[in-house]
């Protein structure tokens, strides 16, 4: 087949402009951009495998590599997950298949800082290379397809972008940044692993790096780091809520909550437990935002718990783990009785769901009683933000109204502002 060249959807090309002009004071997020995109990747892969081992061809272990070339200035990262095929990569990187692209650009504020938070939100993660590259190549193959029919995709983040059919022995896929003169730090493994460390420790893959050693320079030459050749883990590789609650600091949990929230502040409160009952064992990472999205009370909203199985990426915003009243919660729910492949009708009907959400909504119920008896000032702040959602619980959840009702305040005629409860 060959070269193909087109253009970018309108909405895309405009929003290549944005984000290489409003985000390059915080580059370095394109690198979680990036892992979390490959991450997501091994997730997919490991989801279609469950009913198709085949797609793991011979290569078993999910993982992340990043890697750096100091004479070519490239910065690649590579992942062995589901891979794109030649239209995938023209759909999923040449247009934006979500319709929230609009948003996004109406919120950006000009605000550098604000406008780096909200990057990812909307499915602009890819493009964040452009803050960095002023070329990018992408060398995939889907898992199953034959080798002859991997793709490259490349372009220089303007109007238009090449993709072509081309042998790829390995599935899965390699972004190739060509950086920018300005972004050459990068080709730095000590920075590299800086930055992976801050941003992407608790993806639960190994993510690795060529090892270096110093080699000492010889006839009074110079010193330099060289690759050994081998590889090394950077990260942690193992999913936040599966470590212990003593080994986790305050800001892995805030960093979490970010990249999972899309939110750029620290929550409000969280809950990590994890709950071994007679019938159901699971376990529990809940936030309380600081702020309402803006969209809270449409009750069809997508909730904001992700559910895995077993530490297996299920689905997003599964609603049948938490009540409508409860739905600015964020956090995730890993179980260890659900069967891989269910669905979103079955969550409805299973009895461990029921469970769950019963077990998650009195955990919620607590976080928030104990901001009410011990953190007036936070108190505060919640309910300005949800105390008008929390009601609805009232016509909802019967069988916690009693607890429900005593977190309620109501203006009174004496005081002005809503600080009277019923308790
Ligand atoms: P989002 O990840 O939010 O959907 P992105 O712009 O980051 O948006 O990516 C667009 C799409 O490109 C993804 O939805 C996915 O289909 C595809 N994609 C990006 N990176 C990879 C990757 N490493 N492997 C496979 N597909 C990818």
């Amino acid at each position: 087949m060959q070269k193909q060249t087109l253009s970018f959807q309108a909405e895309v090309a405009q929003l290549l402009k944005l984000v290489t002009h409003s985000l390059y004071s915080n580059p370095e997020i394109f690198l979680r951009e990036l892992v979390s995109n490959a991450s997501d990747a091994c997730d997919k892969l490991r989801f279609e495998a469950l009913n198709n081992a085949a797609l793991y061809e011979t290569d078993f272990e999910l993982k992340v590599r990043v890697s750096f070339d100091q004479v070519a200035h490239t910065l690649t990262i590579a992942d062995n997950g589901i891979g794109l095929s030649l239209q995938e990569a023209i759909d999923n990187l040449g247009t934006i298949a979500k319709s929230g692209t609009r948003d996004f650009m109406a919120k950006l504020s000009g605000d550098q800082k604000n406008d780096a938070q909200l990057i990812g939100q909307f499915g602009v993660g890819f493009y964040s290379g452009f803050i960095v590259a002023d070329k990018i190549t992408v060398e995939s193959r889907r898992a199953g397809l034959p080798v002859a029919q991997g793709v490259r995709w490349s372009s220089e983040g303007t109007g238009e972008f090449e993709v072509s059919e081309v042998a790829r022995a390995e599935r899965g896929t390699s972004i190739i940044l060509h950086l920018k003169e300005d972004a050459l730090d990068y080709l730095n493994a000590w920075k590299l692993k800086g930055i992976i460390n801050k941003y992407s420790d608790h993806i639960s893959l190994p993510i690795l790096m060529q090892k270096e050693e110093w080699k000492d320079g010889e006839n009074d030459q110079p010193g330099e780091m060289v690759f050994t050749g081998e590889w090394e883990t950077v990260n942690q590789a193992a999913a936040l809520w599966t470590r212990a609650k003593k080994d986790i600091t305050q800001e892995q949990y805030d960093e979490f909550y970010k990249q999972i929230s899309y939110d750029g502040e620290a929550p409000l409160a969280s809950t990590h437990n994890r709950v071994e009952g007679a019938t159901t064992e699971y376990t529990q990472l809940l936030f309380i935002p600081a702020k309402a999205p803006m969209d809270m009370f449409n009750r069809d909203k997508a909730a904001g718990v992700k559910l895995y199985v077993k530490r297996v990426f299920i689905m997003d915003d599964a609603q049948a783990l938490m009540p409508t009243y409860l739905r600015f919660v964020k956090g995730v729910v890993d179980s260890a009785d659900l069967p891989l492949n269910v669905s979103r009708e079955l969550l409805q009907e299973s009895r461990a769901v029921k469970a769950i959400r019963e077990g998650c909504t009195k955990r919620v119920l607590s976080m928030i009683e104990d901001l009410a008896a011990n953190d007036v000032d936070k108190f505060k702040v919640f309910y300005g933000e949800f105390g008008a959602v929390l009601k609805e619980g009232l016509g909802e959840d019967f069988a916690n109204r009693e607890r429900l009702s005593k977190l309620l305040r109501f203006a009174s005629s004496t005081t002005g502002t809503t600080t009277v409860s019923f308790a």
